[in-house]
């Protein structure tokens, strides 16, 4: 923990920490040396993680990267950390992220862009400075650079995988319920789910074990065993079927890309897998639909920060007053944006329009993974259409930023468990991850594929 400590120290020109806590790493690290004196280590015991700064953490500073928190130190420890600390990990600080964990490059926080690692050895004074992928940024940065062993991220629609891509490193989204939302700042609350960012399959399988379970406190998490997601790293993945579908070999798509998911079905053949092609005919309405849901549940969601319970307050000349000026300073543009967008759909005229639609779309594109899962045991895609741009590009076209989560988005609308595992490097000497999806709950198999293919 001491090293690691100096460790996050001498990255801080990444950006990657909002809040660094050495006391409560070198305090939970020294609780964790006398169970181990003691002969009664716990599973993940003096492991030092970095924090989604999305996650709430008992009495310390927690943002979600926005201005509108400030000063935010909650009373409560949400359930996936408290799992963790129960399980003896080490807390290194709270990690940054886009605000609010609306965006796919890090570059919407409060507390500023956080850099890739693979930027290069000076990377605060490179001329091209790479993005991470976002929204959990900070979470993939600290992994992929070494100064945590594993850090807590959370995924709506691609948060997780797509920066693990972005930097080369395992990141894993669990079926929707699996891990308990209690204690998360909520974004779009039919979609979010924690999961683990690991430099291994292995550790991910360690992490998921310890985040997983059930929570009398959130309604959403699912009351299921967790079982041993170790156990399942068998290595052996002979006669799985292994789904290709034709609808993600997108216009435009980088020569690269296409090479490297080639190379991942070469791969998992060679292991005794059998690859099918299957079709999800509904995916082209993936990204339109997500880009109405999440905002619109965004817009409910951030109903709550008005300047009266949480962090920032900008008094005015009466209630309202004060509610518009706190808003008006605390929200930055991306999340103006999505509150705009969301408010708008959920509008009495628009409503069936756009909203309801969206929630039609939705089951039809969940309906076609449960026919495709009738052909195939798990779905080999790739992670991102691309490897991690520079800062500056794509940050004046939300478009060209929300087509960056084409392959993430289908699962999270359909609720389904997803793993981006490093699949080596494009022709631009960065790193490209390989998205695997599974069936709901069945994140056994996708650890033991993505072990195959790590
Ligand atoms: N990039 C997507 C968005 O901006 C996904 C974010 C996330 O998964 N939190 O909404």
């Amino acid at each position: 923990t001491e090293a690691y400590v100096k460790a996050v120290e001498a990255a801080r020109p990444l950006n990657a920490f909002i809040t660094e806590t050495p006391e409560i790493a070198l305090r939970q690290a020294k609780a964790a040396d006398e169970r181990y004196a003691a002969g009664k280590a716990l599973p993940l015991d003096g492991m030092p993680l970095g924090i989604k700064d999305l996650f709430c953490t008992e009495g310390v500073l927690t943002t979600a990267a926005s201005h509108i928190l400030d000063g935010f130190h909650p009373p409560y420890e949400s359930t996936v950390t408290s799992n963790l600390f129960r399980d003896g990990a080490v807390m290194l600080g709270k990690l940054n992220l886009d605000e609010f964990a609306m965006g796919s490059a890090n570059i919407t926080s409060h507390y500023g862009p956080v850099l890739n690692p693979w930027t290069g050895k000076d990377p605060a004074n490179a001329p091209r400075k790479l993005v991470p992928g976002g929204s959990s940024g900070g979470s993939a940065a600290s992994v992929s650079g070494r100064f945590a062993i594993a850090a807590t991220g959370t995924d709506t629609g691609g948060s997780i995988r797509q920066p693990a891509s972005f930097v080369g490193i395992v990141g894993l989204k669990p079926t929707y319920g699996r891990c308990s939302r209690w204690g998360i700042v909520a974004f779009a609350s039919s979609l979010d789910q924690a999961g683990p960012m690991t430099r291994t399959v292995k550790d991910a399988a360690l992490m998921l074990q310890s985040m997983a379970g059930f929570d009398p406190k959130d309604s959403t998490s699912v009351d299921m065993p967790v079982p041993d997601f170790a156990a399942a790293l068998t290595g052996d993945i002979r006669g799985l079927r292994v789904g290709i579908p034709r609808e993600y070999r997108v216009d435009g798509m980088p020569a690269e890309v296409e090479r490297v998911w080639q190379q991942g079905i070469e791969w998992l053949k060679a292991a005794g897998a059998v690859p099918v092609e299957i079709s999800l005919p509904h995916t082209k309405y993936a990204l339109p639909t997500y880009y109405i849901v999440a905002p619109a549940e965004c817009s409910s969601n951030l109903a709550r920060y008005d300047g009266v319970r949480f962090g920032l307050r900008v008094e005015g000349k009466d209630l309202k007053d004060m509610y518009e000026n706190t808003r008006a300073a605390g929200f930055g543009k991306e999340v103006r944006r999505r509150i705009l967008i969301g408010t708008y759909v959920l509008s009495a005229g628009y409503y069936d329009a756009y909203y309801l639609k969206a929630q039609k779309v939705r089951a039809r594109i969940a309906e076609d993974f449960t026919k495709a899962y009738e052909q195939c045991d798990v779905i080999l895609t790739p992670t991102a259409p691309s490897t991690a741009f520079a800062i500056g590009e794509k940050q004046d076209d939300p478009i060209a930023m929300y087509l960056n989560d084409v392959f993430t988005v289908p699962a999270s609308l359909a609720g389904l468990p997803g793993i981006s595992v490093p699949a080596g490097l494009a022709n631009d000497g960065l790193p490209l991850g390989l998205q695997l999806l599974g069936r709901p709950f069945d994140e056994e198999t996708l650890l033991r594929v993505a072990g195959v293919l790590e």
